[in-house]
């Protein structure tokens, strides 16, 4: 039976634009080419557990707006359970600045995904939820008090993160992370990822090389992965290396929910 995942979290509309390289302050940089693709930590990560086979639902929020069945096309295309509510906000948007080097700067506003409150939760019959920081604090907190199993990517970096089985970062954000008990899992970019317990390391693996052609939904895709696996009862070094996998096959194409790999994708490329 396919693992049960409910992923509580944001959902968004990325903005893209590839330019030759990042504006600085007050710099306009022209000849970018423009795209729309359905991203949000919430629904990259639910997109990516779903075509890693696990049977995923979503909880969040989007506006009553046509960004919102635009911002979900991929959701319903991956067979994600449609768990998601429509509040009077526009649905999220983020801005999203790709160079040459599949660098990124993102600014995003939030809208629809502020107003998931804790009243809004259902899990239902899920054996594990995984939630990221694009949502309430607020929310975060009681979902990881009702969770059978919690999972927790502490991104974008926030302070006061709840406890958590796993928890997911970059170097960023495990600053704001602070002390930590239990599973902590770093992610370092083209160099892989480390994982820790109680502050030691435990393992580490390196991704295959890739050329890199645009970071977001990178880290999504790593968390997907990670969860999916160790879900489905894989070792934690199998598990470790498999997300670098998918993380690395999501760096080297485009876009958020149009870059995240299928199991088969992931384990060709192991
Ligand atoms: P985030 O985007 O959240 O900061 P990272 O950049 O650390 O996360 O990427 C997450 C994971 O994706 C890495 O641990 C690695 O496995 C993979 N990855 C990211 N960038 C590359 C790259 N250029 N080449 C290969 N793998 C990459």
């Amino acid at each position: 039976m396919a693992t049960r995942l409910t992923v509580v979290g944001s959902i968004n509309l990325d903005l893209v634009v590839e330019a030759e390289r990042l504006p600085r302050p007050g710099e306009t940089v022209s000849g970018a080419r423009f795209s729309r693709v359905p991203g949000g930590k919430g629904a990259n990560q639910a997109v990516a557990a779903a075509r890693l086979g696990a049977e995923v639902a979503l909880v969040g929020c989007v506006g009553r707006d046509e960004v919102a069945d635009e911002a979900t096309v991929s959701l319903r295309e991956a067979g994600v359970e449609e768990q998601w509510i429509a509040k009077d906000a526009a649905t999220g948007i983020a801005l999203i600045t790709v160079d040459v080097a599949g660098e990124t700067t993102i600014v995003v506003a939030p809208g629809a995904n502020s107003e998931l409150r804790p009243g809004d939760l259902s899990l239902g019959d899920a054996d594990a939820v995984l939630c990221q920081q694009e949502i309430p604090a607020e929310t975060v907190a009681h979902v990881a008090e009702l969770a059978p199993r919690f999972f927790l990517n502490a991104a974008p970096a926030r302070a006061g993160a709840p406890e958590a089985e796993l928890t997911v970062v970059n170097r960023l954000e495990l600053e704001a992370l602070g002390e930590r008990r239990g599973l902590v899992c770093l992610t370092l970019g083209a160099e892989g990822a480390v994982l820790l317990e109680d502050g030691e390391e435990v393992a580490r693996a390196a991704p295959p090389a890739v050329e890199a052609v645009d970071g977001t939904g990178a880290g999504d895709a790593f968390t997907a992965c990670l969860v999916v696996s160790l879900l489905e009862g894989r070792p934690r070094e199998k598990s470790l290396r498999r997300a670098c996998a998918a993380g690395a096959l999501a760096a080297s194409r485009f876009g958020a929910q149009t870059s995240l790999p299928t199991a088969e994708e992931v384990d060709a490329l192991l």
